[in-house]
């Protein structure tokens, strides 16, 4: 039997703007740890969040990037989540009302076919913050670093409609291209500005069912994003073939 994957990504993007995405602090991460911080971006009981307008224009903007429409009413929901990076226990995200549906990129397929990838909805939310781990002497620590808490993120979620890594690496270098052009972001895999996630199922060819599917998360370069989906559809595929 033939078989076919199915693939859909959800790409995570840092804004490039000058403060976090609830609070005034410098959205600077890199700086010396904890420096960036106040009650809002330590999740402090009792502080109130307060939306950066800048944050909210370039989400927009990029989200226009892409043609998709923008919500007449969109809202932040809590996601609970519970890990030390997240003290407070859940993120402010947006899962009823994104900012934007639809949209989506055209790529050129290695048959050379010209392909319309669509994007589902695009979201904002806040990050997390940092875990380091350390060793004392012999005695392993983790350290939080609160500088990357609460900075602005969008995250696209595209449609299941890849078929191939090299679907999935082109569509990540259009996007990459699309927003650093409308100026939202830098999008660098190596710095932690754009980090990907791909979800992957296989069926067999000409079914339109959704199998069960894998997801390899917080990938950081295109490259290790088709990796991982050769990777993927490979083991399902003998996973499969062995019942
Ligand atoms: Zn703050």
């Amino acid at each position: 039997m033939e078989f076919e994957a199915v693939i859909g990504l959800e790409i995570h993007v840092e804004l490039n703007c000058a403060t976090k995405l609830f609070c005034d602090c410098p959205n600077n991460p890199g700086d010396e740890p904890n420096a960036n911080t106040c009650p809002t971006c330590l999740w402090f009981p009792g502080a109130v969040p307060r939306l950066s307008e800048e944050a909210l224009n370039k989400a927009a903007l990029l989200c226009l990037g892409f043609g998709a429409e923008l919500q007449p009413v969109s809202a932040f929901d809590q996601k609970v989540y519970y890990y030390p990076d997240l003290p407070k226990g859940y993120q402010l995200s947006q899962a009823h009302l994104p900012l934007s549906r639809g949209g989506g990129i055209e790529i050129m397929n290695e048959e050379g076919v010209t392909r319309r990838l669509r994007i589902h909805h695009i979201h904002m939310e806040e990050d997390v913050a940092k875990l380091v781990h350390e060793m004392e002497g012999r005695t392993p620590i983790s350290l939080v670093d609160f500088n990357r808490a609460g900075a602005p993120l969008v995250e696209i979620v595209t449609e299941p409609d890849f078929r191939t890594p090299f679907e999935a690496m082109e569509f990540l270098k259009a996007l990459r291209t699309q927003i650093r052009y409308v100026g939202s972001s830098e999008c660098s895999m190596e710095n932690g500005t754009m980090r990907a996630d791909a979800n992957i199922s296989i069926r067999p060819k000409g079914s339109t069912e959704l199998n069960t599917k894998v997801e390899v998360k917080n990938m950081n370069s295109i490259k290790h994003v088709g990796d991982a989906i050769a990777y993927e559809i490979k083991r399902q595929t003998e996973s499969v073939g062995n019942g």
